[in-house]
């Protein structure tokens, strides 16, 4: 139990690190090393949070940690050590040991020159970004270092650079972005010096690597309060760098339906996927849904308003030029750039067909379909609409079941024309469509004959009937299809309580 003071009081601590994880640094000290938890795991631990993920700090070099822990993997050129802990639900808990660390000068914004491992604790927390993530936590005797007042400021919210912040950002430029992502995630605010700092060093950012921004990018996005993050980012002038295209929207009206300009329904529309806890990719395309309103934007004398068309597919190409940039894997790339272009859906339902459903599903893909429903969601909401009327919406979901389910056909049957070609010796004529059909009444009234060995006995049977009495059996099997087409969409309807 940890016992810590705030101003005159003192605070319980109730969170206990689980011994997979103080196994770890129970090891280390065992065999004479000093060690600490820092970074998010402690000053999550000190907000009540629980942590996610856990960094740990040691006097001991990455050759002799690694020779304490059998199941360690050697991580990176920062001698960072991953410790693998089975815990007892069998997931894996990675516990991610670095030694301490000091660091040469920084000539070119994003690395030091050298890093050594010799030193004490205070050296490596003085190189640590912020006074929040420069706490260590000894657990073993609820003790914290804390030397630049890293508690204070997570009492108070306020994210702080360890020392003076343009040095810091000169340093590695990336921490520019780091401190809106922890400023989002955390609900803090920036101190004031560290944010002229970041003002003024944002353009460094050009200098950093486009997978070290992707991830606090994706950090920032999967936070609860993306909309925050992404107008900060703005407002400091870092957005231009990670994903200008968004940034065009500012200030651009739009017709008579909507309240926001482009900027704000975008953010809009970002924000409520995150209230859902929507995934990344359905994020980014909410985000990123209409970003190609500002260059497609025309105005009508006709309509006496705006209009945007093919907003759609030029904004699938620009949302797919700024993510393959930003260097996310083409499965996202893939994804959201089809749900950004094929936005637009479903406008009249009392006009929607089912071959239109079908037309999207084939479109945007019969697994991203469903996302695609959501992407709807936070255009709708974004707009300051309220929610979809829920018969609506049961209908849109119901008929997207209908299309997407096969259909009752004789290609159900495990048995095709060629192959009753074959054993009958008939030519393609209607007679095979009346075996067929005749076979496909057999196997509704009786799943269980949907074997070739059957089908097949029963076509030599069959072919050798009168035409007449064929037909009469292959017209009857196409009244048992509808009726079984019938049946299988009212269960459907009937589940989504539609029509
Ligand atoms: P999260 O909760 O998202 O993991 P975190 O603060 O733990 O947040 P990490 O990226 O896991 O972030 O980094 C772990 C720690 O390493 C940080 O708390 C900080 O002390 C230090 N750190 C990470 N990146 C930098 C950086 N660019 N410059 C200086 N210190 C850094
Ligand atoms: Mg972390």
């Amino acid at each position: 139990m940890l016992y810590i003071a705030i101003g005159t009081s003192m605070k319980k601590i109730s969170y206990n690190v689980p011994k997979e994880v103080s196994r770890v640094t129970e090891t280390l000290r065992s065999a004479g090393f000093e060690a600490y938890f820092v970074g998010g795991c402690v000053r999550d631990i000190l907000q009540g949070i629980k942590p996610k993920d856990w960094d740990a700090t040691t006097n001991a070099t990455p050759e002799q940690i690694q020779a304490l822990f059998e199941d360690s993997f050697y991580e990176n050129d920062y001698g960072t050590v991953g410790i693998v802990n089975e815990t007892e639900d069998e997931t894996l808990k990675v516990v991610e040991v670095t030694p301490y660390r000091t660091e040469g000068s920084y000539t070119d914004k994003r690395r030091p020159d050298s890093v050594s491992f010799h030193g004490k604790l205070e050296d490596d927390l003085k190189r640590r970004d912020f006074t929040i993530n420069a706490i260590a936590y000894d657990e073993s005797k609820g003790h914290l270092t804390d030397v630049f007042d890293g508690l204070k400021d997570i009492k108070d919210k306020v994210l702080r650079t360890v020392g003076n912040p343009r040095e810091r950002f000169n340093e590695d430029a990336l921490r520019v972005l780091r401190a809106v992502r922890l400023a989002t995630d955390l609900g803090f605010t920036i101190e004031i010096e560290t944010q002229n700092a970041i003002i003024e060093k944002a353009s460094d950012l050009a200098h950093i690597s486009r997978e070290r921004i992707r991830d606090e990018f994706t950090k920032m996005i999967m936070t609860k309060n993306p909309m925050v993050g992404i107008v900060m980012c703005q407002k400091f002038g870092l957005l231009k760098y990670i994903a200008p295209d968004i940034e065009r929207g500012i200030g651009i009206e739009q017709n008579g339906d909507h309240i926001y300009t482009v900027w704000e329904h975008n953010l809009r529309a970002l924000q409520h996927s995150a209230d859902r806890e929507w995934p990344l990719h359905v994020r980014l395309a909410a985000l990123f849904h209409d970003v190609s309103k500002p260059e497609t934007r025309r105005w009508s004398n006709e309509k006496n308003d705006w209009t945007f068309y093919g907003h759609d597919v030029v904004g699938g190409r620009v949302s797919r030029k700024t993510l393959e940039h930003l260097k996310y894997p083409k499965k996202i790339v893939d994804v959201v750039s089809a749900l950004v272009r094929y936005h637009l859906f479903f406008s009249d339902i009392e006009k929607i067909t089912l071959s239109a459903v079908r037309r999207i599903i084939k479109n945007v893909g019969p697994d991203n379909v469903w996302d695609l429903m959501k992407v709807r969601a936070c255009d709708r909401i974004g707009m300051g609409r309220p929610k979809e009327a829920p018969y609506r919406l049961r209908k849109y979901e119901s008929m997207i079941d209908e299309a997407m389910r096969a259909p009752v056909s004789v290609g159900m049957l495990k048995i095709d024309g060629q192959k009753i070609m074959e054993v009958t010796r008939e030519t393609p004529g209607p007679k095979l469509g009346f075996i067929l059909h005749a076979l496909l009444e057999e196997v509704l009234d009786d799943p269980e004959r949907n074997t070739e060995e059957f089908l097949v006995k029963r076509t030599l049977e069959l072919a050798k009937l009168p035409i007449d009495e064929l037909k009469k059996l292959g017209e009857e099997g196409k009244e048992k299809k509808e009726e079984a087409e019938e049946a299988e969409l009212a269960v459907i309807r009937k589940k989504h309580g539609v029509k």
